[in-house]
């Protein structure tokens, strides 16, 4: 019979009813496909790319033949976050059954854990170590086992938790049944099926491609050094509600952390070094949406279900195809649409060719937005967020005493101007006369000329005084305000020399840039 909707199944009226309350319509095709054969109470190999619903695919079996109070259900699964967010699913998919289900995971005082598996737990959903842990200590007792559950397979492999997983099935019954959900299925996961499961069924709903095709991908070209600001911009183009950006180290995790801080956004990172209340709090801000940028290695990142991912970033390319797929899948999950990005430095075209091939798609490039594209859309995220915080109370008290300190001597207009202008990462001009203020205060007899060089070319207003004082003969005094913004400028000249200006120095090699002179657009 083909499955089409839960109630095909064989099961308890009140998964039935739990898992409609969850919101699920109908079963996905790895549910459909392994479903039944749990029932059945054979041993199962899933294979189904991330965000296909591997955890209902074996919580509902396992919530189904829960018969009494005792621990009958070891789940294995490689982080902290996903022990905890499985424990969840399981939970919600028992709530009418009144299922006990207790997460286990280092970081977490063990007493605690213990005192919770004395509680009469039913199911656990544990990491390795900890799970190893409480079998050594004899805390932890699998003798009534029926089911163990090993998911996200491949991940326990490369983190190298193999020996543990082997060293605590030799604690579980022989008769156990043993499930094991991969979204790849390298030969070394298969040679441990082979080992110690009995008579597994394969069931794999990879396709030839494997992407999600609702996921758009583009890539952008970036050297490592302008990475940060271009990452800003592309940001600020896209304003994602919530995206998670990927980086290839804890490091890189920190830095880009502090530098996207720096510049105002609410970003904040996940990685293994930080302790389990450290990132258990990361990811309930993150959920709540009191952060908008969570940065995150793979393994911090994998198998995490987040609500609204409008974006994944990848800051830095990943190592391999698989872990692409991983990553974009945390977008567009369960049908919604979703846009990743790719950074790449120009050595890594080859490595994006490489995905390419595996996922038998096309990933199309974007250029990095400009600064004026991006500015109107700066304005109205700043505008958004401002918005946000004039709806709070205001009790940070280091912020009130400045205030208090600052408006004995300026107005609070000026105060808020100034405030405004740090937001907007333009507090080191002389002049706000920038593409967002009026041009009102512009001299008549001036012309105010754009020119596509700016910080990123390591330029400033004495140079740009130098090179066009020298290069079209005119004095250096007879220059007017120059703005520099990070990808270009705008400098005044005297309208009658403008067209010098112009002819003398257009194209010419400037830092290593060639120039493009443009006559300044007007903008209100
Ligand atoms: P995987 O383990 O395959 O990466 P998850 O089990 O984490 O995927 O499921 C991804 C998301 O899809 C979760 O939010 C889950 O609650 C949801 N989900 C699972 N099954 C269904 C379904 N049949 N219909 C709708 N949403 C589902
Ligand atoms: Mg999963």
């Amino acid at each position: 019979m083909k499955i089409k909707s839960f109630a095909d199944f064989k099961i308890n009226k009140k998964i039935l009813h739990a898992v409609v309350d969850m919101g699920f319509e109908a079963p996905s095709p790895i549910q459909s496909m392994t479903i039944p054969l749990l029932l059945s109470g054979k041993d199962v190999i899933g294979q189904a790319q991330t965000g296909t619903g591997k955890t209902a695919a074996f919580g509902i079996p396992i919530v189904e033949k829960i018969t009494s109070r005792e621990l009958q259900a070891l789940i294995i699964t490689p982080t902290r976050e996903l022990a905890i967010q499985i424990a969840e699913e399981i939970k919600n998919i028992g709530k009418y059954k009144r299922i006990n289900v207790l997460p286990i995971y280092g970081g977490q005082p063990i007493e605690r854990q213990i005192r919770g598996i004395k509680r009469g737990i039913q199911v656990i959903v544990g990491t390795p170590g900890r799970i190893l842990d409480h079998l050594q200590r004899k805390t932890l007792n699998l003798n009534k086992i029926n089911i163990v559950v090993l998911d996200e397979a491949d991940e326990m492999l490369d983190m190298g938790f193999i020996e543990d997983i082997e060293n605590i099935l030799s604690y579980a019954p022989q008769t156990r049944q043993t499930i094991l959900f991969s979204a790849t299925m390298p030969p070394e996961l298969l040679a441990l099926a082979k080992k110690y499961m009995n008579n597994p069924e394969y069931i794999s709903v990879i396709k030839e491609q494997i992407t999600v095709p609702t996921i758009e991908q583009y890539y952008f070209e970036s050297k490592e050094k302008n990475k940060v600001e271009d990452l800003c911009q592309v940001i600020d183009m896209a304003q994602p509600e919530k995206a998670l950006i990927f980086c290839r180290t804890k490091k890189r995790v920190d830095s880009l952390v502090e530098n996207l801080r720096i510049r105002g956004y609410i970003a904040d990172g996940l990685h293994g070094g930080l302790t389990q209340r450290q990132r258990e709090k990361v990811m309930q801000n993150f959920r709540k949406g009191n952060i908008e940028l969570l940065v995150a290695t793979d393994v911090a990142a994998r198998g995490l279900d987040i609500d609204q991912l409008s974006h994944v970033i990848n800051f830095d390319i990943p190592q391999d195809p698989e872990s692409y797929v991983h990553r974009i899948g945390r977008t567009g999950r369960a049908g919604r649409s979703g846009v990743a990005y790719t950074f790449i430095t120009p050595e890594e075209y080859k490595h994006l060719r490489a995905i390419e091939k595996v996922i038998k798609q096309r990933v199309n490039r974007k250029n990095i937005p400009t600064v004026m594209e991006t500015l109107e859309n700066k304005k109205s995220y700043l505008y958004k967020r401002l918005l946000k915080l004039l709806e709070q109370e205001d009790n940070n008290k280091q912020v009130l005493d400045l205030l208090n300190e600052l408006s004995g001597h300026y107005s609070y207009q000026k105060i808020a101007l100034a405030a405004l202008r740090l937001c907007f990462g333009d507090d080191n001009q002389e002049s706000s006369n920038n593409g967002l203020s009026s041009d009102s205060n512009k001299k008549s007899d001036m012309v105010r000329l754009f020119l596509n060089i700016g910080k990123v070319n390591k330029i400033g207003p004495g140079d740009i005084a130098r090179s066009i004082a020298e290069g079209a003969s005119i004095p250096e005094n007879a220059i007017g305000s120059i703005d520099i913004f990070d990808r270009f400028s705008f400098v005044e000249v005297p309208a009658n020399l403008s067209e010098k200006v112009f002819q003398l120095m257009q194209g010419i090699n400037l830092k290593g840039k060639i120039l493009n002179i443009e006559p300044a657009k007007n903008r209100k």
